[in-house]
């Protein structure tokens, strides 16, 4: 029997840490969905197409190819061939993604994919709508919060060297982030009924990662 382990929460509640965790202790693979989403906004933005146009990024949404490894100590990604790993974490792309991500086509699109890749099971998976829509019949779901201050300061850890990166523009463009994915009209950011909700604000990620493991051992 293989296993779908879905990690939804909004940003620098720790789900990339935890889900690979998870990945590493049951040798299952692992999926950033979030990365696919800001794949998509890095080309949008090379293309110079203009992010807060829904028709002109529909438009182009089918054009880039974008290739995902899935080995939790190596999760390359690729668009057209080219490494990106590294691009797609700049705030350039962080404060694009959003208006991208909310883009039905696009959606549409990196779905299709994420279903692809999820198929074979053995695999966590983590992103915003694992568990409601892209993988809805994951055994295990998690949903992972952690207050607002606490999700800020991690981010500024990830974006130590972004000068502009002050904890207290995090904290502001982080919070626009998480009311744009939490209210868009396709698969707003919410959590599964039947998702667990693991609150990390005082857990450090071991606690996280037997947290989730206990659930995926019932
Ligand atoms: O997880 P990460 O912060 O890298 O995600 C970047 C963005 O991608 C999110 O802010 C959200 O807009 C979008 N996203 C999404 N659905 C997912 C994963 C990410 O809309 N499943």
């Amino acid at each position: 029997m293989t296993l779908v382990i879905a990690v939804d929460g909004p940003s620098g509640s720790g789900k990339s840490s935890a889900a690979k965790g998870v990945a590493r202790a049951l040798g299952f693979r692992y999926l950033d969905t979030g990365a696919m989403y800001r794949a998509m906004t890095w080309w949008m933005l090379r293309e110079a197409v203009a992010v807060l146009d829904a028709d002109a990024v529909a438009a182009r949404s089918a054009e880039p190819v974008i290739e995902l490894g899935t080995d939790p100590d190596a999760p390359a990604i690729q668009v057209d061939g080219v490494d990106v790993s590294v691009p797609i974490r700049t705030r350039e792309v962080t404060n694009a993604v959003s208006a991208v991500s909310s883009v039905p086509a696009v959606r549409k699109r990196l779905v299709l994919l994420q279903r692809e890749i999820i198929a074979p099971g053995n695999i966590v998976a983590e992103g915003r709508d694992i568990g409601t829509v892209v993988a809805p019949d994951a055994a295990v779901k998690i949903f992972l919060t952690a207050s607002e201050a606490v999700r800020a300061q991690r981010r500024v850890k990830e974006l130590a060297a972004d000068p502009v990166a002050t904890v207290e523009v995090t904290r502001t463009e982080q919070a626009r982030r998480d009311l744009l994915d939490s209210t868009r009209k396709t698969s707003p950011l919410i959590k599964a009924d039947d998702a667990h909700e693991i609150d990390s604000t005082e857990l450090g990620l071991h606690e996280v990662i037997e947290a989730i493991l206990r659930f995926a051992k019932e």
